[in-house]
């Protein structure tokens, strides 16, 4: 058997698949830019729905100064309790304001001192109404922590895949707003779908009230509960990742740790439609699913990619994530 390619970077990969369908690589780019989903709100504000439904306690959000005064005023006008702070360590990615966002102002002051604590992760996380075992499992990593570590943890701990904690790609709008210790987090999975019913049900109602209106409630079908349909298929598709930023969405049964392949898109086609992928990331990813969607069979063992038996690439972070596994199914995924 030939000894797959290791790759290291999306351009290996571009490389190491450059023998794909040329018919099915110009539709999968098609689908890497495509975006056809009809996005409600930003994918990372389920942490806002959460707020507005009093699920949630407190909401932090680091932000651009330029970004300040338009999120001050918007919280503002929900009647909702402010504060800043500068950012603990400041660096290219971290520089900006911390804004904390509250029904209670008690709770707010908390968190400003919390966060200039060297050591405040469990009690922000307590403060912002994260579940312990989510923080803790996080917390266990050795730092530097990255995502892809985290959902590696979360694999291993997952006895089921449950869509609503699909947060893999954080493009692509996630109901929960940290990265769960599994993805049957039975408490992760409470809350996600509390975010689902308020935001199917009652978040086109809330953000009308505010205003000083008093709107009639959402009608059944209206755009709100239509994006959480449509958000449900994205994220309950199978996932292929073979690096954070290249992933492939897979539909199929699952038979003896075997995908039977339905479907496959660039998972980046369900972002939102503001979130830029870079060319390099969203090459590989094209050539990724036009090389699944050939296959009648895939699966991933080792970091190794098998499409039909034949063992195609090895990277360190892949994996397949079966979120679209009937329960019964998921414990076989491999
Ligand atoms: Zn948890
Ligand atoms: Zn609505």
């Amino acid at each position: 058997m030939p000894s797959p390619a290791v790759c290291a970077s999306a351009q290996d990969l571009i490389a190491a698949l450059h023998f794909v369908d040329p018919a099915r690589l110009a539709q999968a780019r098609v689908e890497a830019t495509a975006r056809p989903l009809a996005y409600a709100l930003g994918s990372g504000e389920a942490d806002e729905v959460a707020l507005f439904a009093g699920l949630k306690p407190l909401l932090r959000q680091v932000l651009p100064a330029a970004e300040l005064p338009a999120a001050r005023a918007r919280f503002g006008r929900l009647g909702l309790a402010l504060g800043e702070t500068s950012h603990r360590v400041s660096g290219p990615s971290t520089g900006g304001t911390v804004l904390f966002v509250g029904r209670d102002e008690r709770r707010v002051r908390e968190a400003i001192a919390c966060e200039a604590s060297a050591d405040h992760d469990l009690e922000l996380g307590r403060l912002l109404g994260y579940p312990r075992c989510c923080v803790e499992a996080y917390l266990e990593l050795p730092p530097p922590r990255h995502n892809v570590d985290a959902f590696h943890r979360a694999f291993a701990a997952s006895r089921q895949f449950a869509p609503r904690l699909n947060c893999l790609d954080l493009s692509i709008f996630h109901f929960i707003s940290w990265l769960p210790c599994s993805f049957d987090c039975a408490t992760s999975k409470a809350w996600a779908d509390a975010v689902a019913h308020h935001l199917t049900a009652r978040h086109g109602q809330f953000l009308g009230g505010a205003r000083g209106a008093s709107p009639p409630p959402c009608p059944p079908g209206c755009r709100h509960e239509r994006f959480v349909a449509e958000v449900d298929l994205a994220l309950g598709a199978h996932r292929l990742l073979a690096f954070e930023d290249v992933q492939v969405s897979i539909t199929g049964p699952l038979e003896d740790g075997v995908l039977e392949v339905g479907r496959a898109w660039p998972s980046a086609r369900d972002r939102h439609p503001q979130a830029p992928l870079n060319e390099q990331a969203r090459e590989a990813s094209a050539r990724l699913a036009a090389l699944v969607a050939r296959a009648r069979g895939v699966f991933v063992r080792d970091g190794a990619l098998f499409a039909d038996g034949v063992p195609i690439f090895q990277a360190r972070d892949a994996r397949l994530f079966p979120f679209g596994a009937r329960p019964q199914e998921a414990s076989r995924a491999g």
